[in-house]
């Protein structure tokens, strides 16, 4: 009894040793799990965060894979609207003359007005902002040449350089005329080949045209208004050469002519905010169907 409780104690001991010895070896590799898992914790954590955001990291990716999904994402289009409702008070810097490659030409003007005395500037910067919005809810990026933020201008070289500097994928200065009454309806002036002096259009011609054309489309459809009975022959297309705008373009870039704001029948389209909308809408819908090999 003794014995075998020495045996007992023995064992006992033997036991207390190899439970202690168990624990402690338990204890040191816990431990070093510990350790292990205490960066293993933290990048268990980080995982952790990971897997609890991955769901939202997946759903952004999936706002990032919708907006990749949008059918200008990754496209930049410059909306340039024309002139600036405070040019007339800047005369002298908007008539320095600035060279467009094929002549010296005004850095800017101060457009036309309806009778009414609504001025194409106020007109080239409203519509230019409801296109932006429509074509930024489809993905593109937007910039305006100006956003009414400037006392005059751009010159129409900065116009130009504000296109080929964003590389734009589709450049449109937005306009209204200013012609006899009886003269009506819209138009869209389109590059001529100019390689002279600082301008070299040779490489926009062709997709500047592709653009006009699909402008020219939906602007019409848009509006319901018709082609210029005074300009292009009633084709709604006009090339020039003699516009600094396009002969200092670099990426392809047309001008439209709205109406013609000294027409009371043109006028009261201009004026007409509805009209506007879908004047916007048509010249959005121009621009995404060229981005979009449509055009
Ligand atoms: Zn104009």
């Amino acid at each position: 009894m003794s014995t075998s409780g020495r045996r007992g104690g023995v064992r006992w001991f033997a036991a207390a040793v190899a439970l202690i010895s168990t624990a402690l070896a338990g204890w040191l590799v816990g431990s070093s799990q510990r350790d292990a898992g205490g960066g293993g914790t933290l990048h268990q954590a980080i995982r952790q965060r990971s897997a609890a955001a991955s769901p939202a990291a997946s759903a952004s990716s999936g706002q990032g894979d919708d907006k990749a999904a949008l059918p200008l994402a990754g496209k930049v289009v410059v909306l340039d609207p024309g002139h600036n409702v405070t040019n007339y008070r800047h005369t002298a810097e908007i008539n320095k003359l600035v060279n467009i490659g094929t002549a010296g030409k005004a850095c800017d003007t101060t457009g036309t007005a309806t009778d009414s005395g609504y001025a194409e500037a106020e007109y080239t910067l409203d519509v230019s902002r409801r296109a932006r919005a429509i074509l930024v809810k489809l993905g593109a990026v937007v910039k305006l040449t100006q956003n009414g933020d400037r006392a005059f201008g751009p010159c129409i070289d900065e116009r130009a350089r504000i296109g080929n500097e964003a590389h734009a994928d589709a450049v449109v200065s937005v306009h209204a005329d200013g012609s006899a009454v009886g003269n009506r309806g819209f138009h869209v002036i389109m590059p001529a080949a100019v390689h002279q002096g600082i301008a070299d259009t040779r490489a926009i011609v062709a997709p500047s045209r592709r653009l006009g054309i699909a402008l020219k489309a939906h602007f019409a459809a848009m509006t319901g208004s018709a082609p210029s009975n005074y300009i292009g022959g009633g084709t709604g297309l006009k090339v020039r050469n003699d516009l600094g705008g396009l002969n200092l373009s670099t990426v392809p870039k047309v001008f439209i002519e709205c109406g013609n704001m000294r027409d009371p029948q043109d006028a009261a389209h201009v004026t007409d905010a509805k009209w506007r909308q879908r004047a916007a809408q048509g010249i959005a819908d121009g621009i995404t169907a060229f981005l979009e090999g449509r055009g």
